[in-house]
């Protein structure tokens, strides 16, 4: 279980982004943190970054008893730059390695574990912890970070998620793009720890018919709207 409680509400403005994969969080949440000066956390990297580790020591990654026995082993130390974030695991800049394929297919199963989760949510605030940060997930309005001044959800229809993802990918193919989607998807929101919800007061955004810079504007305005940011 986590070891931080929830009452380490940070002093400093938190934005906190959630949606399910390919929605646009981190673009959005990057040009948000960019325009805003505002530091940036990107905890998917994190759920990525323990998956490689996992994969790397030869880890089933479909045994959650015996990633749970390795959970709380590698180091994990996240860059907040919204121009460039970095992931370091276990000493090792894992950047790029975490967009594998290998990565994206074993990151859902490795991220229902519990003792993942509490491990990842301590890190989790203790970067939180000085505020002045955008913070993009699944659960973070809903469970790392309910106290947030700003709680956005970013939904797309499922053809515009697997468009965006397979140029993102330099060109992957749609229709398998849109597999690998909704089928993490499916475990993010069924599994039972902190699964992929609209936290209460989240506003919704879908993205389908905006361009990223309009929707970065709604989010900013937003964050405008309660006057912290300053
Ligand atoms: O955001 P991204 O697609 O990189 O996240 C990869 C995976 O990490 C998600 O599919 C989900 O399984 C997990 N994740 C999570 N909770 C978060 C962020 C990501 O479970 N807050």
């Amino acid at each position: 279980m986590s070891t931080t409680p929830v009452e380490t509400r940070p002093m400093g403005l938190v934005v906190a982004i959630d949606g399910p994969s390919g929605s646009g969080k981190s673009s959005t949440s990057r040009g948000v943190a960019t325009r805003l000066g505002l530091r940036y956390l990107d905890t998917g990297a994190m759920f990525r970054g323990i998956t490689w580790w996992m994969l790397r020591e030869g880890v089933d990654v479909h045994d959650a008893a015996a990633v749970a026995a390795r959970a709380e082993e590698p180091e994990v130390m996240s860059g907040t730059d919204p121009s460039g974030p970095g992931i370091l695991v276990a000493g090792v800049d894992v950047s790029l390695a975490i967009r594998s394929d290998d990565v994206t297919s074993a990151v859902s199963p490795v991220s229902a574990v519990p003792a993942v989760r509490a491990r990842l949510l301590d890190l989790q605030r203790e970067v939180i912890a000085d505020g002045g940060i955008v913070v993009e997930g699944r659960d973070i309005g809903s469970v790392v970070a309910p106290y947030a001044q700003v709680k956005i959800y970013l939904t797309a229809d499922s053809s515009a998620r697997a468009e965006r993802r397979a140029a993102e990918e330099g060109g992957s193919d749609i229709d398998a793009t849109r597999e690998s989607l909704l089928s993490r998807d499916k475990i993010d929101s069924g599994r039972a720890t902190a699964p992929l919800v609209m936290a209460n007061g989240a506003t919704h955004i879908d993205t389908t018919p905006y361009s990223l810079d309009e929707v970065i504007d709604q989010v900013v305005a937003l964050v405008e709207a309660v006057g912290e940011h300053a």
